[in-house]
């Protein structure tokens, strides 16, 4: 495998990225140095606690520095800092000296113990090497206040460069990192920790952050919240992120999981335009917008479980949002900085139901839709279940909503003029053939893929059943629709129509790009549908056709395929023929070979 930094483009930041190298032995540690370069890593953190059995030997230390093919930082992090090492300090530190003296391009001294480490040194340093003075929180993150004087005190320590590292507890304690990190007077590493610390790894660059840290693959963090070096690189389009490019994000609890982030950094990379997308994972939307209440952060998706709240932190809300009372895009409007609301759900999902029944050869209504005069059940009072009630209410469809909690869909279907059931009921309701069917609840996404809102039975009465759910894109429900004789409107098919809206109102710029990159992205899905279609007789456990579309879109699929190696070749040979096989090996083992053929880790 090339260089995969190649693939990475023109380079707008001097933020480096540096990879963090834990192995129980030496050998295993140069191996994985070699993929931190052929990742893109600049530089590689040697974590010389992590080795077994080691001593700290001069040699295991000297072979470490010196075939190490990218710049170096040596940690030897003890216990009492978060480490590994728990033997006595003085070797500790005297290992650290003999990195230094070594060749080490930057050693970490955990502040608590750099005072009697430069008794050990003397203040003895190779210009060569950078000092960096640490401190690890990994509790919870300070006051800005806390946080400036633990700046101070570690500068007055003569360190050439400030490392803090706290937990998040929120996501608005990431603010007052980027805050100390922007005002910094000298280079400094700034991490809030954790999957609400995201954002302070992934927008270093915007605040001058001198690097930071990034892994090899999943389960190989050295600490909690860092993302891989390939996201990095070919998600988040780290290279590009400079002072002035605009934060986009999805809210959302949970939300690691949205693919939404690819989707749009592929787009903004496309165009140029100087934006990037995120992954917010927020507690309280409230707190959140007016913490991060500048114009920089310029536009949000929202989601589960926020998007009824977030109407009310908006300045303006969209009429249609207003009466669905819920929002799940909202702009931030350069000119004063007021949030304006608006709902795209329900878009996607009506025009997709709309054309899948008139593809099937169902005829518009006096009012121009196939939904008019339908029977339109929708499971689910939330955010989505109201847009899609109102939608297909709009359409001239009679509504009825199913929701868990019965209180909730009697009031939505009071507002709406429709009827309400419990869950219980949808599995005997059945009063006319050719109903359509939403769900519009997460019951069925990963990983409760088993579960299903209603019977099989039942689904017989349904002429098309949409489910707004995308991972996986064919749940059980759609499956088992299928299976008797309904159509079938996946979620994919209504997020990529919202997105769609969503791109043109953050960009201002037409669709057209994001319709290019959809259309590709649409066409894999639609095979990998068919894949699945082919094994779901079997005893296939392929579950979610997604992972090989988002493998097909990482760097290293497209650096073999843009080399045309014999290796990708290979690989797509063999794609194939699992293709045909898919009735006994699942997705996760495929890719798992694939990885294994193309070489990468
Ligand atoms: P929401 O506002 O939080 O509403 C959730 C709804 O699901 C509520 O009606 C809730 O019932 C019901 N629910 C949740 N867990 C349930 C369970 N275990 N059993 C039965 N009912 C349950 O969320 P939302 O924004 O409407 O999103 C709902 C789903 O739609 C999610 O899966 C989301 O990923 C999906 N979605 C997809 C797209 C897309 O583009 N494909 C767009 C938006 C949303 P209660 O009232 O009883 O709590």
């Amino acid at each position: 495998m090339e260089n995969m930094g190649e693939t990475e483009g023109l380079r707008t930041n001097s933020t480096l990225i540096c990879a963090p190298i834990m192995a129980d032995t030496v050998d295993q540690m140069l191996v994985h140095m070699n993929s931190a370069k052929s990742s893109g890593a600049d530089l590689v953190e040697i974590r010389f606690d992590t080795l077994k059995g080691s001593s700290g030997t001069h040699e295991d230390i000297k072979t470490l520095i010196e075939s190490c093919p990218l710049p170096t930082l040596f940690t030897y992090r003890p216990t009492w800092e978060g480490g590994q090492y728990d033997g006595d300090e003085q070797s500790r530190l005297a290992a650290l000296k003999l990195a230094m003296e070594l060749g080490a391009d930057h050693i970490d001294v955990e502040l608590q113990a750099v005072d009697e480490f430069k008794n050990l040194t003397r203040g003895d340093k190779p210009t060569k090497c950078k000092l960096i003075v640490s401190s690890h929180n990994y509790q919870n993150t300070p006051s800005l206040e806390d946080l400036e004087s633990l700046v101070a005190r570690i500068q007055s320590t003569g360190a050439d460069i400030v490392k803090i590292a706290t937990m998040a507890v929120d996501i608005t304690d990431v603010a007052r990192i980027f805050h100390v990190t922007a005002h910094s007077q000298v280079p400094i590493i700034s991490m809030a920790m954790g999957e609400r610390g995201l954002i302070s790894r992934l927008l270093s660059p915007k605040f001058g952050g001198y690097l930071t840290f990034a892994t090899l693959g999943r389960g190989k963090e050295s600490a909690p919240g860092q993302p891989t070096i390939r996201d990095l690189l070919g998600v988040f389009n780290f290279r590009q992120i400079a002072p002035d490019t605009k934060v986009y994000g999805i809210i959302g609890k949970p939300v690691g999981h949205s693919k939404s982030p690819m989707l749009y950094n592929k787009a903004f990379r496309s165009i140029g335009f100087n934006g990037v997308y995120v992954h917010l994972l927020v507690d309280n939307v409230k707190n959140f917008l007016e913490t991060y209440s500048s114009t920089d952060y310029a536009g949000f998706s929202c989601t589960i479980p926020h998007k009824e709240a977030v109407v009310e932190c908006c300045d303006e809300v969209d009429p249609v949002a207003k009466s669905i009372g819920a929002v799940n895009c909202v702009i931030r409007r350069q000119d004063d900085g007021k949030l304006y609301g608006c709902n795209t759900d329900y878009v996607g999902a009506i025009t997709a139901i709309e054309d899948g029944l008139r593809a099937s050869g169902v005829q518009d209504g006096s009012n121009g839709s196939p939904l008019a005069g339908r029977l339109f059940v929708v499971i689910g009072a939330g955010g989505a279940g109201k847009a899609l009630a109102y939608g297909a209410k709009a359409k001239g469809a009679r509504i009825v909503i199913a929701n868990r909690t019965y209180e909730r869909a009697r009031e939505l279907a009071e507002i709406i003029g429709g009827k309400a059931l419990s869950l219980a009921d949808l599995n005997t309701y059945n009063p006319e053939d050719g109903m359509i069917l939403a769900n519009t609840t997460s019951i069925g996404m990963q990983p409760n893929i088993d579960e299903t809102p209603v019977s099989k039975e039942a689904l017989k009465s349904y002429a098309l059943v949409f489910d707004a759910v995308c991972t996986p894109k064919i749940t059980r429900l759609l499956r088992e629709a299928g299976e008797c004789g309904a159509l079938i409107v996946t979620g994919v098919e209504m997020f990529i129509g919202q997105a769609y809206e969503q791109y043109e109102k953050f960009t201002g710029l037409p669709g057209k790009h994001l319709r290019s990159y959809l259309g590709r992205l649409w066409q894999s899905i639609d095979r990998l549908g068919y894949s699945w279609k082919m094994g779901q007789h079997g005893r296939s456990s392929f579950q979610d056709p997604s992972y090989l579309m988002l493998y097909t879109e990482t760097e290293g699929f497209k650096a073999a395929r843009e080399q045309g190696s014999d290796h990708f070749n290979y690989c797509l040979c063999i794609i194939c023929i699992f293709g045909f096989l898919m009735v006994k090996i699942d997705c996760c083992h495929m890719l798992f070979f694939c990885k294994i053929v193309l070489g990468i880790k």
